[in-house]
């Protein structure tokens, strides 16, 4: 019998996840039923909506089970297959990361093309993540030609692909916010953002006016807190703020903004999205994307760690700012 190393939850953290917070176990895999594949994974993404799903009560996806797999986005080859839809040898991507081997409904996984970019694009500039910034840019917060835009966590997976869509659709001037001076190189040397703005130098309000002194037109939240705050104080009439992600208060709430009702006076507006809304939208981004990449036009970084033991240290360090681009773990 063919065994899978799987990452369960062994607790649900307090606070900061901390690795006793997770289990490495192996199971029996079985055998695909009709109409199921047999994928052996080879690349997970870690993300930050994982650690919502650690947490106890109600939300938009099931939360995770403490003594249960973990569960996200992956890609692998399929091993074994009951479903002539998906053959075997393809490259599919599915929702059951943070094991080894997946078995599942074939219904539930997308063939890859790896002609057009590796498997491991798939899970990051090429999935979600790509996809996410892209309809950030594009819908909710859309830019203008000649606007100023703001992105934060503009270093990680979606931030520094949303710089560079929102620059392909006409920005003029594209600033970034991200912690150390390290990132922020990496921001204007790889990412062509205009400035980068170390918010663990100085305060981001303080930053954000200076490098935009008219204000900015965009937005794309991926922190909250302060973040959220100094946006819309440096908002320009009729700017728009896409509100993607609060990490700032994931492991702790963080009390929201006190100046959103200022979006009142200057016409502005704030609104969330959930990428999963927006699945419909994969082939328009993956045709885009993958054509920028091609011409060297879109560039991306990874952060790799290999193993499946070494999945909960890459959430930890995804969480604490230890990625540059998609965190990734290499698993075969
Ligand atoms: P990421 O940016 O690659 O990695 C997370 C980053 O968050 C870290 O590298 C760290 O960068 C930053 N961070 C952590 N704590 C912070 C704090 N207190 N203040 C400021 N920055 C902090 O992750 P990602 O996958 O691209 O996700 C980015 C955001 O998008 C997250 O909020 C995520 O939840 C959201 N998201 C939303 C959707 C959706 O459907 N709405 C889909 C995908 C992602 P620094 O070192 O720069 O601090």
């Amino acid at each position: 019998m063919r065994t899978s190393r799987e990452i369960h939850l062994a607790a649900r953290p307090r606070g900061e996840a901390r690795l006793t917070d997770f289990q490495l176990t192996t199971v029996e895999v079985p055998e695909p039923a009709a109409g199921q594949i047999l994928v052996r994974n080879t690349w997970m993404s870690v993300d930050p909506y994982m650690r919502g799903r650690m947490d106890e009560g109600e939300s938009y996806i099931p939360q995770f089970e403490i003594g249960a797999p973990l569960e996200g986005t992956a890609v692998g080859e399929v091993v074994a297959s009951r479903a002539a839809s998906v053959p075997v040898g393809a490259t599919v991507t599915h929702f059951l990361g943070w094991r080894e081997y997946a078995v599942l409904d074939a219904a539930a996984a997308t063939a890859v093309d790896t002609a057009l970019a590796p498997p491991e694009a798939y899970v990051g500039v090429l999935g979600p993540t790509g996809l996410t910034a892209f309809v950030a840019v594009t819908e909710i917060a859309p830019v203008r030609a000649g606007d100023v835009v703001f992105v934060s966590s503009a270093a990680g997976a979606v931030g520094s692909v949303a710089g560079q869509v929102a620059r392909k659709f006409g920005a003029g001037r594209v600033i970034g916010s991200a912690g150390g001076p390290h990132k922020v190189a990496r921001l204007t040397g790889d990412f062509g953002f205009d400035a980068g703005l170390d918010y663990k130098a100085r305060p981001i309000g303080d930053l954000l006016a200076e490098a935009a002194p008219d204000g900015i037109d965009v937005y794309v939240d991926n922190v909250g807190g302060d973040h959220l705050a100094a946006a819309i104080e440096a908002l320009r009439h009729g700017g728009r703020i896409a509100m993607v992600g609060a990490i700032s208060g994931y492991d702790e709430p963080v009390p929201g903004p006190d100046n959103v009702y200022d979006l009142r006076r200057k016409d502005g507006s704030l609104r969330g999205m959930l990428v999963t809304s927006y699945l419909d939208r994969f082939p328009e981004w993956i045709g885009k994307a993958a054509g920028w990449l091609a011409d060297g036009s879109l560039r991306t970084a990874e952060t790799v760690a290999d193993g499946i033991e070494a999945a909960p240290g890459a959430f930890l360090d995804m969480m604490r700012g230890a990625n540059v681009g998609k965190m990734l773990v290499r698993l075969g």
